[in-house]
């Protein structure tokens, strides 16, 4: 399958007219192939027409022909080979391991996506009988189901170039719901953007389905992905990036005459939280496992532990002791995007330029465009103090707070802002200590999780990746694992409906 730099509209595929861009190979610096073309209006428009024109067919395939569908981008993905491999590692700079996981991940998810469609409980359908009986007034008979919003525009994230892109978790999961779909690739990785993408054409195709139900648009700026968010056919909006980002798009959402909904997963850093007997009788070893999570990717996942919540008191220095030493060791890395790295560089300079903050480690020096890990230390009353101690720096950074006593780490919890995962480092003899926290916890956060850290998300039936503003838009909902479906759904009572009218799927109930 070769990388042409086009637009994938419908069952076709040509070169926009739009502005030229090129894929980067992140380790150099250095363009990699041709030009890719962004979408022009007519383009878009030509999108949307189609997905809107496929929504009432697609919406309408049995759940079996929907899952196999679903399969097939799953295979079609896995056809690809090593090409897709190579692109996206040269591409993001993520190492060739860390993608074929990620390959594994992305097939897995709309695996089991396909699994969920076909178990079909995602409707939810429910039936209440009539009581014509019932005084004073009699009861009527109401039937539920859920039913797909109508077209998705899906923006792909640039740390997750397979399980949060093309054909990601987003995608999964609006085509399960019965939506189609068109993604804004993100530029970043445009080569595997498009190769992922013919994988979903063709698997639209030999499914027969109307070609209307996927489309994949390039675009140099952020027009095109504007233009979708704006537009009456675009239904809902699954989106992984920036707070900035997230923000303009739901702000571009809720000025529309039929505002929708816009599912954002934008900022957290992540707090850990670890309790005085833990700390005490194995600080350094928390540490360890702190230190592996925290330089993981160059620390580039939305779950990476970026603030450390600790009480002054026995084994504090082997812990801060022992995470010196561990990031020394830590290898600069290539970072997703020059961008990116340059407000990696920029943010830690902020953090340390700040008289309450002092380095506790740095990692290994490395290129112009590799990140080098730091760890620095504050206090809860610093924090407390300065909100911009929180603000979160995409990358291998993280600050711990020594908080005077318990008491001041509660405050300072409570002056959170929403997170994906709060971990919760504790032993036995903290219990106590710990259980009065957690309604305050799952107040703040969509995870929570005990002597672990947040980086690995599994892809569950029980998983939320979510969390209250600003981790996510909607802190109700979760876009990984088989909940996320329901992002895409809208619940219909049908009243007093005869089983003729009444959708086929309530058979003659
Ligand atoms: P981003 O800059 O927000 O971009 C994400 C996608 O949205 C891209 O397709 C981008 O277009 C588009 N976009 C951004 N701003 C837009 C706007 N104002 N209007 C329309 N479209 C817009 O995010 P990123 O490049 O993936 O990563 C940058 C930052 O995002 C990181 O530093 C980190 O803070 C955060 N991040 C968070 C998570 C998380 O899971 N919470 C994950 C990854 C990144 P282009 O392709 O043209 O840029």
């Amino acid at each position: 399958m070769a990388i042409k730099g086009e637009l994938l509209i419908g069952g076709e595929s040509y070169q926009g007219g739009g502005k030229p861009f090129f894929a980067i190979q992140q380790a150099t610096g250095e363009r990699l192939g041709d030009a890719f073309h962004g979408a022009m209006p007519a383009d878009v428009e030509k999108a949307l027409a189609l997905a809107w024109d496929a929504f009432s067919t697609y919406r309408e395939t049995t759940l079996a022909a929907r899952a196999v569908f679903l399969e097939s981008i799953a295979t079609n993905i896995m056809d690809v080979g090593d090409a897709l491999v190579t692109t996206a590692s040269a591409e993001t700079g993520l190492p060739k391991g860390r993608i074929e996981g990620e390959r594994a991940r992305t097939v897995g998810q709309l695996r089991l996506f396909a699994k969920e469609v076909r178990e079909g409980r995602f409707q939810e359908l429910r039936v209440d009988p009539a009581d014509p009986e019932r005084m004073p007034t009699a009861k009527p008979d109401l039937k539920l189901r859920n039913v797909p919003l109508g077209p998705v525009a899906v923006f792909g994230s640039s740390n997750f170039p397979l399980a949060f892109s093309v054909a990601g978790g987003d995608t999964a999961s609006a085509l399960a719901a019965g939506c189609p779909v068109i993604v804004k690739a993100h530029s970043a990785h445009p080569g595997t953007s498009e190769l992922v993408g013919r994988a979903v054409q063709k698997a639209v195709a030999d499914s027969g389905l109307a070609p209307g139900v996927f489309g994949l648009l390039f675009d140099a700026g952020f027009e095109v992905g504007q233009a979708l968010v704006a537009d009456h056919r675009i239904r809902a909006v699954g989106f992984t990036g920036s707070r900035r980002g997230g923000l303009a798009l739901m702000e571009i959402a809720s000025r529309r005459k039929q505002p929708i909904p816009v599912f954002a997963e934008m900022s957290s850093i992540n707090p850990v939280i670890v309790f005085p007997s833990a700390l005490a009788s194995r600080g350094a070893e928390i540490a360890k496992e702190f230190i592996a999570s925290l330089t993981l990717g160059a620390g580039q996942f939305c779950t990476n532990p970026g603030l450390v919540l600790v009480a002054e008191g026995q084994g504090l220095d082997a812990f801060l002791d022992t995470a010196a030493t561990q990031i020394a060791e830590a290898a600069a890395q290539t970072m997703l995007t020059a961008g990116i790295c340059d407000a990696f560089r920029h943010g830690t300079a902020r953090l340390e330029s700040k008289p309450s903050v002092t380095v506790v480690g740095r990692g290994k020096a490395g290129t112009e465009l590799e990140g080098q890990a730091v760890l620095f230390s504050t206090t809860g009353s610093a924090l407390l103090g300065d909100p911009e101690l929180q603000d979160e720096i995409f990358g291998a950074a993280s600050l711990v707070v020594r908080c005077a006593d318990h008491a001041e780490l509660e405050h300072v919890l409570s002056s959170l802002e929403g997170q994906l995962t709060i971990a919760l480092h504790i032993d036995e003899a903290d219990f106590d200590m710990a259980k009065p926290l957690i309604p305050t916890l799952e107040l703040l956060a969509g995870r929570l999780l005990v002597n672990g850290f947040g980086t690995g998300v599994e892809v569950s039936p029980a998983m939320v990746h979510g969390g209250p503003y600003p981790a996510t838009s909607d802190g109700r909902s979760t876009s990984v694992g088989t909940m996320a479906i329901f992002r895409f759904l809208r619940p219909v009572s049908y009243q007093d409906f005869p089983a003729p009218l009444a959708p086929s799927v309530f058979g003659s109930r």
